[in-house]
């Protein structure tokens, strides 16, 4: 995977209405004004209409995109006669007039500034503006990272940028966190690549729309390689917990190696990147122990398992099975399926398509081309579907639906599903009872419900009552033998840093204090547990807008900023103020409550035992930036360094 690539000159025999035939028009332009310098091509009558992103095609007509085209197709040609020379790097003034165009976003609007950064012309404009060796020219900090997938390189990048130590915790052999431990067959992101991707290494070289974990895995190696990560990357190492030690304000993080060897290795700030989704969940059914089959969970895919001939079991019709459902049923015998709640189903032809050979040809002379795209789908998906999750307190039928616009998605929804099954005693069990963004919608391209038409599939609904020697039995006693059991039923997402056990200030436990309520300030920090950070911590989850890489991202941010608050102040220590964190989750809670996955009763791993949103965040991307561009002093306790205290312990040490 090339993160960098320079445009390819165009051979005079390219057939360039071929090679605009698949781009969408408007980032078509938009990406030739930033390759020529001509801004002429932004035209107000070519520009897509902001207020009907929602629609097909986001509401461009034919005669906008064959006149688009055209213009397009003259402007390449003129570039190509004239030798090919790209324009000078845009201005920040030129970006701004290019993304008014794509987006409708004025140079005084508040998102501009963040849509420069996510589509970063000039490299990475989100990289620390500072370096240790400028504003601590004595004393060190080491921070310890928990993980190296996509937050973990990414911290770890941030951090190394700035000149800071770092020193990553892996249990794994090796980087990718959850592209690496996911290789169930049909696994691929779910978020449009040019969108899932770090702002600062996009890469034109998506051989898919959506691509699998193959590729996804390689660019995020290609990421650690490149941003020098890797090296700092202890392997094979666990992290069985972490203890603040409140004499010389340090975390001691207690390791274990895949050889056996424990170390107790000493931190001033620890970041966990562990995620969200990372224990597997099995379900509390009887009889699990008993089944005398093979069974695996969709995170830990047994590849030796030769499914063809075999009677196959899946429970769960979540994201992960859904994807693994189809290659399954293709090779098994027979597939029996536990649905207890069916997904809504989110129409996208291109889900599985490779990119068209135009396209890749369009990328090679037009790189650009990827970060427009970025822009576009940023902000077609930024609040996207948001304000359609909103509960209308007055609107009638709740269990059906949240609000009037709600209700439209369900009947969008709903018109797809009778388009694509036709038996209508499929369709009843596959019609979702709940309002649509209440949970994950899944993407489909038809191949879902295709799969589960099919004569060697049963979708069976009755309810699992337990698991025996030879397969499943449902509440009406009715027994479903198999050979191979596939738990596709999720993570225990809402038990943060499990199984790892972390003391605080004063020994407290952070699980003990949590007492299943995950909370965090920002996701990030928590009262009594100082220099501790979490990415992808509680309430940073997104349902149906944008890149959770943006959030990683803006959790970077603040973290480096944090780290660079602790040494140009001097402070060992910064801990969040108990009342900032539950004014803060207070809010949180009220803001997830007015949204259709905290309304709604209906099954989903957003919610903890007692029913409370651990996971999602309800408010606009635009707010997550600003809170997180740098901490407010104000929200924490800070603790100068005690200068006798660690000099004291520097000549012990010696
Ligand atoms: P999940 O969404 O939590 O799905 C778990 C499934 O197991 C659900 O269908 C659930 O039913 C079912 N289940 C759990 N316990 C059960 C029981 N006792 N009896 C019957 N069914 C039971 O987990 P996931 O599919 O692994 O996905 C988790 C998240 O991972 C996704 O939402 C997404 O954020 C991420 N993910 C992303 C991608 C991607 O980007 N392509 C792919 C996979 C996963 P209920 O719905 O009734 O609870």
């Amino acid at each position: 995977m090339r993160l960098h690539a320079a445009p390819e000159s165009i051979a005079p025999d390219t057939d360039l209405a071929q090679m605009v035939a698949d781009a969408f028009p408007p980032v078509l332009l938009a990406s030739l004004a930033h390759l020529t310098g001509d801004m002429s091509l932004l035209r107000a009558a070519l520009a897509p209409d902001p207020t009907r992103l929602l629609e097909p095609d986001s509401g461009y007509s034919p005669a906008q995109a064959a006149e688009a085209r055209s213009l397009a197709i003259d402007s390449l040609e003129r570039y190509r006669d004239g030798g090919c020379v790209a324009a000078d790097p845009l201005t920040d003034e030129q970006a701004a007039l290019i993304i008014g165009f794509l987006t409708g976003v004025l140079p005084e609007d508040d998102y501009l500034p963040i849509l420069l950064e996510e589509i970063s012309l000039d490299g990475d404009r989100r990289a620390p503006r500072w370096h240790k060796s400028e504003i601590a020219l004595e004393g060190d900090v080491t921070v310890g990272i928990i993980g190296s997938g996509m937050s973990g390189i990414l911290v770890a990048h941030r951090l190394l940028q700035a000149g800071v130590s770092v020193v990553i915790f892996e249990k794994n052999p090796d980087i990718g966190g959850t592209w690496l431990e996911n290789t169930y067959p049909g696994c691929r992101v779910d978020v449009p690549n040019h969108l899932y991707s770090y702002s600062f290494a996009q890469t034109a070289d998506w051989p898919n729309y959506f691509s699998t974990q193959e590729v996804l895995l390689d660019y995020f190696r290609a990421c650690a390689n490149e941003f020098g990560v890797r090296e700092h990357v202890r392997f094979n190492t666990e992290v069985l917990g972490a203890t603040w030690s409140e004499s010389d304000a340090l975390w001691n993080v207690s390791t274990v190696a895949s050889d056996g060897v424990s170390e107790l290795v000493a931190v001033q700030v620890l970041v966990s990147a562990c995620g969200q989704l990372n224990q597997p969940h099995f379900p509390d059914i009887d009889g699990r122990e008993r089944f005398v089959g093979t069974s695996f969970h969709s995170a830990r895919w047994d590849h030796d398992v030769d499914l063809s001939d075999k009677r196959v079991a899946v429970i769960g019709t979540g994201a992960s099975a859904v994807q693994f459902i189809p290659p399954v049923v293709a090779s098994a015998a027979h597939t029996t399926i536990f649905q207890r709640t069916p997904p809504w189903l989110l129409p996208t032809p291109v889900y599985m398509d490779e990119l068209p050979e135009s396209m890749n040809v369009l990328l090679s002379h037009v790189p650009g081309y990827a970060r427009w795209d970025r822009c576009w789908i940023f902000w077609r998906m930024h609040e996207g579907l948001v304000p359609m999750a909103v509960v209308d307190p007055d609107w009638p039928d709740q269990e059906r639906s949240v609000s009037a616009s709600n209700d439209l998605v369900r009947e969008i929804f709903t018109m797809y599903l009778a388009e694509t099954v036709p038996d209508p005693v499929l369709y009843d069990a596959l019609l979702p009872k709940y309002p649509p963004l209440a949970k994950r919608i899944v993407l489909d391209n038809g191949i879902l419900p295709a799969t589960l038409a099919r004569d060697d599939v049963t979708l069976e609904t009755c309810a699992i009552s337990e698991i025996t020697e030879r397969g499943l039995r449902t509440i009406d006693g009715k027994d479903h033998d198999c050979d191979v059991l596939i738990y596709g039923t999720g993570f225990s997402a809402s038990e943060f840093l499990i199984p790892m056990s972390v003391q605080g200030r004063d020994g407290i436990d952070l699980h003990e204090s949590w007492d299943g309520e995950a909370r965090a300030y920002i996701g990030m920090t928590i009262p009594s547990f100082p220099n501790l950070f979490l990415m992808y911590g509680p309430n940073t989850n997104i349902v149906v807008n944008g890149s959770i890489i943006y959030f990683s991202e803006g959790e970077a941010n603040y973290i480096v900023e944090s780290v660079r608050m602790l040494l140009e102040n001097r402070l060992e220590a910064m801990e969040v103020r108990r009342d900032v964190h539950d004014v803060y989750n207070t809010r949180i809670d009220e803001g997830n409550r007015a949204m259709a996955w905290g309304a709604s009763h209906v099954n989903t791993w957003y919610k903890n035992a007692s029913g409370r949103v651990s996971q999602n965040w309800p408010f606009s991307l635009l707010e997550f930036w600003q809170r997180t561009r740098r901490p407010d002093p104000d929200d924490y306790l800070l603790t100068a360094k005690n200068t006798a205290k660690n000099t004291a312990k520097n000549a012990g040490d010696r």
